[in-house]
C-alpha cells in the first residue's frame, strides 16, 4: 500500500510499505478521507519532538472497518471517525474527567502510524478510551474527517463559554478561525467578528462562514471598539499562533470578557506583554485550550451530521495520497480552507 511517511524536516516520502496486520484488541481500516491542517506543515518543516521516525503522518483521520480481531461491537463495513489525542483514561487528570490535559497523551500521526496510508491500525489505546465513533449515515467521510479539527473548537468554545447573546471575535480566518465561526453561530451567539491581517485568505473565508464583519488593519483593537459601542467582546478567541493576537485580544474583551489563547505560540517565542490591571478591574478570564477528548469528537460528529456546524463547503481540496505534499503546501501558503487526502 502507499503511505507518506515523515523522516525528517522537509523529508516526507510517498512510498510503498507493507500492508498493515491488526493485533489483538486492534482494528483496520480502509482509510477513506484524512485530512490536513497547520499541524501538517508544522511537522514539515520543524518534526516534532514525540515522532520517532519514520513514521506515517495523519491525524484527521476517517475510514471504514476492513478487520476486527476482537468484535467489541465493531464490524467490516462500518464507517468510523477516529481521535488524534489519546488520553491514557488512568491518571488524576483523566479520572477527573479532564482528558484534555492528560500528562501521558499520546497522538495518532506521532507515536502511532496515521492516516495517510491506505491502511491503517486503530491501536487498542484509542478503543480502550472510546476513541472510535459510528459516522451518521447523513454525513461523507471527509465531512466526518472534520470532526476532531471541530473537537478542539468546541473544547475551546466550552472552556471560554461562548453562549447566548455574546458579541464573539474570532482572530485568523484559516479553517480553525471558520469553524469557531460557525460553532460561535450555532452556540447562540449575537454576533461574530472575524480577524486577520491576510485580506485575501479573510476575503476566502467571508464568502464562506459570512461573519457580521470583518477586521483587518493596523488599528484592529479600535476597530472592534467602535463594531461594539465600545464595550469590547464578550469572547475573543485567538486562532493564529501570534503573541501580538493575543496581546490585542486583551485589549478588545469587554467587562468580565473570556479570552481563549486557542493558538499556541512558537516554542521559541511564547512570552507576551499583559496589563494584568486590565484583567483585574475588567474581571477578565483567559483560558488556554490543548485538543480534544473522545466526548468532544463524538459531539462534534453529531453537530456536522445533524448540520448544526455545517462543513462541506469548508473542504476546498480534494487530493489523492500522490499529492499529499502538495496539499500541506497548500495548507502553509494559506490559500485553502480545508484540505482532505483521499488515500
Ligand atoms: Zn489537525
Ligand atoms: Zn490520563
Amino acid at each position: 500500500m502507499k503511505v507518506a511517511r515523515f523522516y525528517a524536516p522537509g523529508d516526507i516520502r510517498v512510498e510503498e510499505a507493507p500492508e498493515p496486520v491488526a493485533g489483538p484488541g486492534e482494528i483496520k481500516i480502509r482509510v477513506r478521507n484524512c485530512s490536513t491542517c497547520g499541524t501538517d506543515a508544522k511537522i514539515q518543516k520543524h518534526g516534532h519532538h514525540h515522532i520517532k521516525p519514520p513514521r506515517v503522518m495523519g491525524h484527521e483521520i476517517a475510514g471504514e472497518v476492513v478487520e476486527v480481531t476482537e468484535a467489541g461491537g465493531w464490524a467490516p463495513g462500518d464507517r468510523v471517525q477516529v481521535i488524534a489525542a489519546i488520553p491514557c483514561g488512568k491518571c488524576a487528570e483523566c479520572r477527573r474527567g479532564r482528558m484534555t490535559v492528560c500528562p501521558n497523551q499520546e497522538s495518532m500521526g506521532y507515536h502511532y502510524d496515521g492516516g495517510f496510508a491506505e491502511y491503517m491500525i486503530i491501536p487498542a489505546t484509542v478503543l480502550a478510551v472510546d476513541g472510535v465513533n459510528r459516522i451518521p449515515d447523513e454525513i461523507g467521510f471527509a465531512e466526518a474527517s472534520v470532526a476532531e479539527p471541530l473537537a478542539c473548537v468546541l473544547n475551546g468554545q466550552e472552556l471560554a463559554r461562548v453562549g447566548e447573546g455574546d458579541d464573539v471575535v474570532i482572530m485568523g480566518s484559516g479553517p480553525i478561525g471558520c469553524l469557531h465561526v460557525r460553532l460561535a453561530r450555532s452556540r447562540g451567539a449575537a454576533r461574530v467578528f472575524l480577524v486577520d491581517i491576510n485580506a485575501g485568505r479573510l476575503e476566502m473565508a467571508a464568502r464562506l462562514v459570512h461573519p457580521d464583519a470583518v477586521v483587518h488593519g493596523e488599528d484592529v483593537v479600535e476597530q472592534v471598539l467602535k463594531l461594539t459601542d465600545g464595550r469590547g467582546a464578550d469572547v475573543v478567541i485567538t486562532a493564529a499562533a501570534s503573541g501580538a493576537a493575543q496581546e490585542q485580544a486583551l485589549r478588545m474583551a469587554a467587562r468580565q470578557g473570556r479570552i481563549s489563547f486557542f493558538g499556541g505560540l512558537p516554542k521559541d517565542n511564547p512570552i507576551i506583554r499583559c496589563d494584568s490591571n486590565l484583567v483585574h478591574y475588567r474581571e477578565l478570564t483567559i483560558v488556554g485550550a490543548n485538543g480534544s477528548s473522545p466526548a468532544h469528537n463524538a459531539r462534534a460528529l453529531r453537530l456536522i451530521a445533524d448540520g448544526s456546524v455545517p462543513v462541506a463547503d469548508l473542504i476546498t481540496h480534494r487530493l489523492p495520497l500522490t499529492e499529499v505534499l502538495e496539499g500541506i503546501d497548500i495548507v502553509s501558503r494559506g490559500e485553502a480552507i480545508k484540505v482532505t487526502i483521499e488515500p
